[in-house]
């Protein structure tokens, strides 16, 4: 049986074009006309004012904490259940984070949040929250906390492309979003990142750090430390390609999530990651939790039958990587990782992948 695989990329059949266009003009570099049309195309869909191209997400990420001036005597608030990518860029500039559990919504609690200020040894400069799996966490409360306590909000919207609260799109919340293309995500563009933000002398300092800080005079001067981080305009032509199928993919996405629901809602053990009022999550990825069976076995049951799956994040503070770090947990997220697991959502995949994997899951359980 061919392999299923558990959220491969999914081409529109334009890319190839756009990348010959890209050849025809012999821009093959990180910069040129599609660089500028991709970062256009994600302004346009996001709202937000300004955007720059990078090579990541993680990349956009260290950026961010960069152009806020974190540096080694900071404190930086996380989401704790989220994807290393997350929170690696606050040790790339030596501060030092503070990870923060989750709620019943598997995202980041702003009860524990304001827990986790009161216990930073100084004032956190700034939180970076993820949108788990692409549902939305508590922004309307952890906006206000920040903006309350005067700390920066970064929204890790990497996994979130596509969702939205109150009708606003997702990356939009923050002081500054951050998207990822890698090749797993909704969108890709084999790897690749976007900064995004409304405040225009951040993206501008941001694009000139992500191009070797190199000072505007035609010879090489340079005053500060900067880094290669620019985006391929290869790259950006399939990004300028994915975007216009991005509806498509978020209504396929969420489809298959239903498709789920519905074929498991009779095994009892299974909960489904939840979404919280009044968002629209992309459901980047079907999330489960089982009330009592361990995911393990399902996970070896579907790879035996060809089907890749797998257990959900493994929560900052409890990578051997942060053993030190400061935390302020209730065992929510620790829990969701033991019993949860990430379901095949591919969104090039067919109904019948679907019957195939529930019939496997429902064998087992
Ligand atoms: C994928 C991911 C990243 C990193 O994205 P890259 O583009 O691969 O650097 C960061 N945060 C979250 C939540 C992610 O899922």
């Amino acid at each position: 049986m061919n392999r299923i695989f558990l959220s491969p990329p999914h081409m529109s059949g334009k890319e190839q074009q756009y990348i010959a266009e890209v050849f025809e003009s012999n821009y093959i570099a990180p910069l040129g006309e599609f660089v500028d049309r991709f970062e256009d195309n994600i302004r346009d869909y996001t709202g937000v004012k300004h955007a720059l191209a990078l090579s990541s997400a993680t990349a956009a990420l260290h950026l961010a904490l960069r152009v806020l001036d974190v540096g080694k005597d900071d404190f930086v608030l996380a989401s704790s259940f989220t994807f290393i990518g997350s929170v690696a860029p606050i040790l790339y500039q030596g501060a030092t984070p503070i990870f923060v559990d989750s709620d019943e919504s598997w995202n980041i609690s702003p009860t524990l949040l304001q827990r986790a200020i009161k216990k930073a040894p100084k004032k956190p400069k700034a939180l970076i929250i993820t949108n788990l799996y692409g549902q939305m966490c508590k922004l309307d409360e952890i906006m206000a906390i920040c903006k309350e306590e005067g700390i920066y909000l970064i929204e890790d919207a990497a996994e979130s492309l596509g969702a939205g609260y109150h009708g606003k799109q997702s990356g939009s919340f923050g002081d500054m979003g951050v998207f990822s293309f890698n090749g797993n995500k909704i969108l890709t563009t084999s790897g690749g990142g976007m900064l995004v933000s409304d405040h225009k002398e951040w993206i501008e300092k941001a694009r000139f750090l992500s191009t070797q800080a190199r000072e505007p005079f035609l010879h090489y001067e340079h005053k500060e430390v900067g880094y290669n981080y620019r985006m391929s305009n290869v790259l950006a032509a399939i990004g300028v390609a994915q975007m216009e199928v991005l509806e498509q993919r978020v209504d396929r996405k969420r489809e298959i999530f239903s498709l789920y629901q519905e074929e498991l809602k009779t095994i009892n053990e299974i909960v489904f990651m939840p979404a919280i009022d009044d968002s629209r999550g992309n459901r980047w990825l079907t999330t489960i939790t089982f009330r009592k069976s361990n995911p393990k076995k399902i996970i070896e049951t579907l790879e035996r039958e060809n089907v890749e799956s797998r257990p959900l994040w493994k929560p900052m503070h409890l990578q051997a990587l942060f053993d030190e770090t400061l935390s302020v947990e209730d065992g929510t997220s620790q829990k969701l990782f033991e019993q949860g697991m990430c379901l095949p959502s591919g969104s090039s995949m067919s109904d019948e992948d679907i019957h195939r994997i529930c019939r496997t899951i429902k064998e087992t359980v």
